[in-house]
Parts: C-alpha cells; sequence; structure tokens
C-alpha cells in the first residue's frame, strides 16, 4: 500500500515506539510520588520538556504536555468562559475543526465570533484580521499551515499588526500542528501568546500534544495541579518522553525532509496537471509554491466526487483522504474550499494527498501511474 495521508496522521517511528514501551515499563511511577522512583519519572519528564522547548525555540516553563492539538486548542478557547461572556473572538475561517468549533461553542454560549476568509490564494492578510479587531476582542486564533491546502498563513505578521492595534489586551493563538518538522518554527519569533502541536503528526504517539503558553491563563480543568494547573492529570510520561523525543528527530531532520518533499510535490503536480480536467487547488500554488507547505496538496478532479475518488484509490492501495480526516464525520461540505471561494462543484471533487519524510520517489510515481491511467475515465463517465 502506498500512503499518502500523512497530515491525518503518520506511521511511527519504531524506535520513539520502543522507548515508549521502555518508558512505561521502566517508569510506570507517578512523576508526582515522592519517592526515588517518583522522582526519576519527574526528572524523566523535566528531560522530555527541555528537548521540546529547545526544538521550538522557546523556554521549559512554556510548555505544557497534553493529549494532543484538539485538547490544546480547547484549553485555550474555553478558557474565556472564565472571564466574561460578552467579549469578541477573531478567527480564521480556515482554522482545523478543533478550533474552529470551540469557537463555535463560544459563540453559543454568549460571545461574538468573527471569522476572517483568506484570499482565493488560500493565505490570510495581516490587514484583514486586524481590521476584525474590536476594543472588545480578547482572542485572535490562525493556523499557522493549513490542514487541507498547505497555505502558510502570516502568523508572525499577524501578531504584529494585532498587538499594535491591540496591545496585549488580545490573547494570540496560533494552531501550529502542520508546520512543526516541515517548516521552521520559533515561537518566541512567532510572537503569540499561544500554540498547539501534535506528536503524532511527525512519527510521534497518538494522543500526546503540546500547549505553549507564554503566558499562564485560567482554564477549566480542576484537579490535581499537573503542569503548572494548565492540564491537570497523571501525566502521560511515556508518550511525553516519545514524543518529546520525535519532535527533536522531526525539527533536526527538518531541512533535508522538506527539500526532498519539495522535490517529490513538484513532480506530483506536474504530472497532475498533465492530465486534462484536473485543478490543483488554489491554482496559486503553481505560480507561488514557497507560500505553501511541500507536504499537502488539494487536488480537485471534477465532476467525480472526492468521496469517490477516494475509494477508487483506496481499492487501489492508495491511501488518502477528502479534506481533513476530523471533518469526514460532520458531511459538512467543504468549509475551508468553501471560505477561499472555490466553487462547489470544484471542491466537491476533491481529495487532500498529503506525504512525509519517507515518501518516495516510487510512491508518486506509481500514483501517477494509476491516477493517469484509470481516472481520466471516471471523470468522463461522471460528466
Ligand atoms: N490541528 C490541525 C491543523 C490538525 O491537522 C490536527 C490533526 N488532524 C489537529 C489540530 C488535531 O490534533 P490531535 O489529533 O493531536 O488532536
Amino acid at each position: 500500500r502506498v500512503y499518502l495521508d500523512w497530515a491525518a496522521s503518520s506511521p511511527p517511528d519504531p524506535e520513539i515506539l520502543d522507548l515508549q514501551r521502555r518508558v512505561a515499563e521502566d517508569m510506570f511511577a507517578n512523576p508526582s510520588s515522592l519517592h526515588t522512583m517518583g522522582r526519576k519519572a519527574q526528572e524523566a519528564l523535566h528531560q522530555a520538556r527541555e528537548k521540546a522547548a529547545l526544538s521550538l525555540g522557546t523556554t521549559t516553563e512554556r510548555i505544557y504536555f497534553t493529549s494532543g492539538a484538539t485538547e490544546s486548542n480547547n484549553i485555550v478557547f474555553t478558557s474565556l468562559l472564565l472571564r466574561r461572556r460578552d467579549g469578541h473572538v477573531v478567527t480564521s475561517a480556515i482554522e482545523h475543526s478543533s478550533a474552529w468549533e470551540p469557537a463555535l461553542l463560544l459563540k453559543r454560549l454568549g460571545y461574538e465570533v468573527t471569522s476572517v476568509r483568506p484570499r482565493s490564494d488560500g493565505i490570510l492578510t495581516p490587514e484583514d484580521v486586524v481590521e476584525a479587531v474590536r476594543p472588545d476582542t480578547l482572542l485572535v486564533s490562525v493556523m499557522l499551515v493549513n490542514n487541507e491546502t498547505g497555505a502558510i498563513q502570516p502568523v508572525r505578521e499577524i501578531a504584529e499588526a494585532v498587538r499594535e492595534r491591540a496591545g496585549r489586551r488580545v490573547h494570540i493563538h496560533s494552531d501550529v500542528v502542520q508546520a512543526v518538522g516541515k517548516i521552521p518554527v520559533d515561537l518566541e519569533a512567532l510572537g503569540v501568546d499561544s500554540a498547539s502541536v501534535s506528536m503524532h503528526k511527525f512519527r510521534g504517539p497518538r494522543g500526546v500534544g503540546i500547549l505553549y503558553l507564554a503566558r499562564q491563563i485560567e482554564v477549566l480543568y480542576a484537579g490535581g495541579g499537573q503542569e503548572w494547573g494548565m492540564r491537570p492529570g497523571t501525566e502521560n510520561l511515556p508518550g511525553i518522553v516519545a514524543g518529546s523525543e520525535a519532535l527533536v528527530r522531526a525539527v533536526r531532520r527538518r531541512e533535508e525532509g522538506a527539500e526532498q518533499a519539495s522535490r517529490l510535490m513538484g513532480r506530483l503536480i506536474e504530472g497532475l496537471c498533465e492530465m486534462k480536467g484536473v485543478q490543483i487547488l488554489p491554482e496559486e500554488r503553481l505560480t507561488v509554491p514557497e507560500r505553501y507547505s511541500p507536504f499537502i496538496l488539494t487536488v480537485s478532479f471534477p465532476p467525480v466526487p472526492g468521496e469517490v475518488i477516494q475509494r477508487v484509490l483506496n481499492d487501489a492501495g492508495f491511501a488518502v483522504s477528502t479534506g481533513s480526516a476530523c471533518a469526514s464525520h460532520k458531511g459538512k461540505g467543504r468549509r475551508v474550499l468553501d471560505a477561499m471561494g472555490i466553487p462547489e462543484e470544484v471542491s466537491f471533487s476533491s481529495i487532500r494527498i498529503s506525504i512525509g519524510p519517507d515518501t518516495t520517489e516510487d510512491d508518486i510515481e506509481e500514483f501517477l501511474r494509476y491516477a493517469r491511467k484509470e481516472l481520466p475515465l471516471l471523470m468522463k463517465v461522471a460528466r
């Protein structure tokens, strides 16, 4: 099988799995326990935090381990519920559902929410975001790399512009899940108040993530005070240790991996463009490829429904997805592509292809060979 769904989850690194198992066996004591075994677990937790902090360009006291990016995003959004219920939130219209749905939750509970649409290239402008900021805005959330189009958002410029307009009053959040290990991520340089990371996107364990917080916030959780109260609950030490090591490796190999991905993505796009009627989304991808992650591509085969393409490819041994895996439960159409102004009949026929550092030239050639042989007929029949 050819796995082309790395943006949904990546195959775990065998050495990382091994490390995870060893920690689970050898360091099962509670890191909060005061005996020697507990202290050892506490020390391992601290070392993992140091590694994670270093890899993300920040310091240990700003790293909080969570159960994943969904939880990290939720902690930030729901923290507003402890303040007031009449504030305003600005979010991009292209956020992952784990940031988008919490915004909708706030809306249901009394907050006003403005969602800022990207331009047709899938990228937000700082001007558009700042324009949405009001005197009562409490939170601005814009992801760094979109998980469907790969569009890289100018988060640093957005943060600067929002600060200039509103100062420290506004909390600026960024979901950097699809950026870590793929494009340079220096959290301090990004200038945000919080950010979310997920370990299973770079060959680490599932169910482990990071919430970066430049300063602590009030959270809806109450418990044993772990993670300085930001995420109480006995720490998932095997996941945290293994995940932080996966993070170190992903960041160390980033440049090499991105170079290879750029080459493969270039070839993939070139091959797809040779097929009549196929549309790369957004089309700006062809003219300014450097503004997109080379690991993610959305492509449309009108008028065949994306689900059909996905199924046909699956039967032939290729794993791809229709948009975000997390949106596939909801049948809500293609919110992200809609926000970019892509016509429904085009977005309806799209699939997402995402690659990783282990994807080979052979994988891409095999995919292109199959796509060019089988999909044109499907497109003709569906017309
Ligand atoms: N944000 C983005 C951009 C993602 O792609 C994902 C993974 N689907 C998440 C958040 C959720 O991460 P997790 O699976 O760790 O909850």
